[in-house]
């Protein structure tokens, strides 16, 4: 079978793979769509993991093998999963912090979502896979794993009705982000970000406010929507680590600032460190999904409520990776989530 195989920043080969084999409670499918995911992109610009690798893990397929002791699934059906699945009976886990599980991370698909063909382990096809409906195309179906990575920060941000919410960045994660916010009642939602190409899509997908940090004054926009207070919710979804001091400035007494990026290449900051006792804000991190958020990823959309359609504006064959990264990674190009496709 093909794979898209990374070995570094300029080596990315499409190439051919031994197919896995599946044990008794395995699936085995053929992958249909797979997203190109942000972290997909920093990791291979980065080079922050070693090739051989595939990458890839915003998956959805056919079933084309079952283990002997799967009766779950059947030849032919279509599903989603995602990559990481926590062990439930640990010290993170007994707390809610499933991502933070030792388990966690040493779990995956094989041999990565850019293949042909993807082993979906037992303990994947037990806690995160799910069918979807007919309807549902598969590339929005791919959508599901960053929306329900985006559930996840969501629920730290604990949004009620009438919040006004500030999504930094608005890429996939952001629009995601800024979407759901409204859907879970956020009344003002206001994305920030340099690509006018990505503003002028918030404002069509519906968000409120769209400002350039580069040609308004960020505090003071955000200060006038919001009559002085401050926003509820800042969300940071962009990997530029100075956004947290500009976070902690904006958001309003006892309000709560949501970091959903890396920032491995400049992870210091300065904040007004007096906003935390004095004005009770909370600065909270969030990373990946547990298996709770995939069924409500799903019945979002698949009853479209957000719009997720026209968010992917590319899709990609396999056997071009290294070009499609390049062009996703471009901040020149008018691009917002790539699609990786298999070959039918
Ligand atoms: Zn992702
Ligand atoms: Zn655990």
């Amino acid at each position: 079978m093909k794979a898209s195989v990374y070995y570094s920043k300029n080596d990315i080969r499409y190439q051919d793979i031994e197919q896995p084999e599946i044990g008794d409670g395995d699936i085995l499918i053929k992958m249909k769509s797979c997203g190109l995911c942000g972290t997909d992109i920093h990791k291979a610009q980065h080079q922050t993991v070693t090739g051989p690798i595939i990458l890839g893990h915003e998956v959805a397929g056919e079933v084309v093998k079952i283990g002997k002791n799967v009766i779950r699934y059947g030849v032919g059906e279509r599903v989603v999963t995602a990559i990481h699945v926590p062990c439930f009976n640990c010290h993170y886990c007994d707390r809610g912090y499933f991502t933070m599980c030792d388990q966690f991370k040493k779990t995956n698909l094989e041999p990565g979502g850019f293949s042909e063909y993807i082993r979906i382990p037992q303990l994947h096809v037990e806690h995160l896979t799910h069918r979807i409906i007919p309807e549902l195309d598969w590339d929005r179906a791919a959508m599901i794993e960053p929306v329900a990575c985006c559930l996840h920060g969501l629920k730290s941000a604990n949004i009620h009705a009438k919040d006004s919410v500030l999504v930094m960045g608005s890429g996939t994660i952001g629009l995601v982000s800024a979407q759901l916010a409204a859907l879970k009642g956020a009344s003002t939602v206001i994305v920030s970000d340099l690509s006018r190409y990505k503003r002028e899509l918030a404002l069509k997908l519906g968000i409120n406010h769209a400002i350039n940090p580069a040609e308004e004054d960020l505090e003071q926009r955000v200060s006038e929507i919001t009559a002085g207070k401050g926003v509820d919710v800042v969300i940071i979804a962009a990997g530029v680590s100075s956004l947290v001091t500009q976070a902690v400035n904006v958001v309003r007494r006892g309000g709560r600032v949501i970091v959903f990026s890396p920032f491995d290449n400049n992870p210091v900051v300065e904040i007004d460190a007096s906003r935390l006792f004095r004005d009770e804000i909370s600065i909270i991190g969030t990373y990946s999904l547990t298996p709770y958020e995939m069924k409500e990823a799903i019945e979002i959309v698949e009853k479209e409520k957000i719009n997720v359609r026209d968010m992917i504006t590319h899709t990609w064959p396999l056997s071009d990776m290294h070009e499609a990264i390049e062009f996703a990674a471009n901040p020149a190009n008018d691009v917002l989530k790539v699609i990786i496709k298999a070959e039918e």
